[in-house]
């Protein structure tokens, strides 16, 4: 609460005790809607330079007031980071692959066209689809103004907010959309696509050509800007984006960075194979081992094009989700070896103990809250390197049983 530096409630403070009790929840909500109001109206010289008229801006934010539900979503932070094969088994689920499936068929003129003008493949173009937005059944139903500007006024994400608002104007201001049908995530992530408004800005794409490019309701315009995207960021036509792999016996996959990039080629000589037996399309493509859940877990070697895909999203299990329900659309199966399930489930006092007990031995730094975040992550890396365990990360039951048993 700022009340405190409020010209009014100082004011306020000059009277009685009792009267300012009274009065203060309205008084708070007056000037709360002033500040906003405030807030609003400083948007506005950035706005006017980038070429929105008045008319626009007022009409977008008409009767505005902040979403505490935008706040809430803001502030969230998970508490535990769920192990990866539960997040590839969510996303791609049996049902995510039967609708992909029927897209490939409703939509197959159109991919075929985007294949041929983007070099982009079409099971990648729906596998986006699909992890973005649901084939477009959950695009966020929030509006994107209202998201954007309570995150700049309320001061979650202000910094990344006012560029947003302004593209987001300049778009209604074009009539790509209407306000009322500009919705998206909490986070102003917008339509199929779930582009936020400059990235829409730079990379949308009218494919139908009628003068707007309408990533809210136009299935042609959508797809075509998801193609435009990945092309624009490194595509390769005709390439995989990557491959799961078997390693040799005793290969530590965890010992090898993910940044480390060298030919096929390279990691055959290793004794990296394909898991299904096939060879590698060719020998030269610029590969990385990506192994998220370590030694327990399903490896592989990814290209160019998942790099590409990362581009859509930065997280790497994003990116693997992509490719491998692109590879599922394709007709391919399920991965050959299965995600470790068995360890990775502290309950949250023993994920508070488990800290204590890094915390104790230094490997730790701050308090121990049961929130398995980066530091706690890292924390338990160091562990494992001390122990000569695989390094993976995983805060699992094997770890804290070892941490307990040293004392
Ligand atoms: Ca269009």
């Amino acid at each position: 609460m700022r009340i405190a530096q409020n010209p009014k409630s100082l004011i306020l403070g000059a009277t009685s005790a009792s009267l300012l009790v009274l009065a203060l929840p309205a008084v708070a909500a007056a000037a709360d809607d002033n500040k906003t109001q405030a807030c609003v109206e400083s948007l506005w010289p950035a706005a006017k330079g980038a070429g929105v008229t008045r008319a626009t801006f007022d009409h977008a934010f008409q009767g505005f007031t902040n979403d505490p539900e935008v706040v809430e979503a803001a502030n969230f932070q998970p508490e535990y980071v769920k192990p990866i094969g539960e997040y590839m088994d969510r996303v791609v689920s049996d049902k995510r692959i039967e609708a992909g499936k029927q897209k490939l068929v409703d939509y197959q003129a159109l991919l075929g066209s985007l294949e041929t003008r983007y070099g982009v493949d079409r099971h990648v173009i729906v596998a986006i689809w699909g992890v973005e937005s649901n084939y477009g059944t959950q695009p966020g139903d929030k509006n994107v103004i209202r998201s954007l500007g309570t995150l700049y006024c309320t001061g979650t994400k202000a910094k990344f907010a006012k560029p947003q608002i302004v593209m987001a104007l300049k778009i209604l201001q074009h009539g790509d959309v209407t306000l009322e049908a500009m919705n998206g995530s909490w986070a102003g992530a917008m339509g199929h696509t779930q582009f936020i408004p400059t990235t829409y800005a730079s990379f949308a794409v009218d494919q139908d050509g009628d003068g707007k490019r309408d990533i809210w309701g136009n299935i042609p315009d959508a797809l075509a800007s998801t193609a435009s995207y990945l092309k624009v960021h490194g595509w390769r036509a005709g390439e995989a984006w990557g491959y799961e792999v078997a390693l040799p016996k005793g290969f530590d996959p965890k010992r090898v960075s993910e940044s480390t990039v060298k030919p096929v080629a390279e990691w055959q000589k290793l004794g990296i194979v394909r898991v299904n037996g096939e060879a590698f399309a060719r020998a030269s493509d610029k590969a990385s081992l990506f192994a998220p859940a370590g030694a327990a877990g399903p490896s592989f070697l990814v290209l160019t094009n998942f790099r590409a895909i990362l581009h859509y999203n930065t997280a790497t299990s994003y990116a693997l989700a992509v490719g491998h329900l692109s590879d599922r659309l394709r007709g391919g199966g399920p991965l050959v070896h299965p995600w470790p399930t068995d360890e990775n489930h502290l309950a949250l006092d023993q994920r508070i103990e488990l800290q204590q007990l890094l915390l104790a031995r230094g490997l730790l730094t701050g308090d121990a809250d049961g929130v398995i975040g980066p530091a706690t992550l890292e924390a338990v890396k160091a562990y494992q390197r001390t122990k000569g365990m695989p390094v993976d990360g995983f805060p699992s039951l094997t770890i804290l049983k070892l941490l307990r048993s040293e004392g």
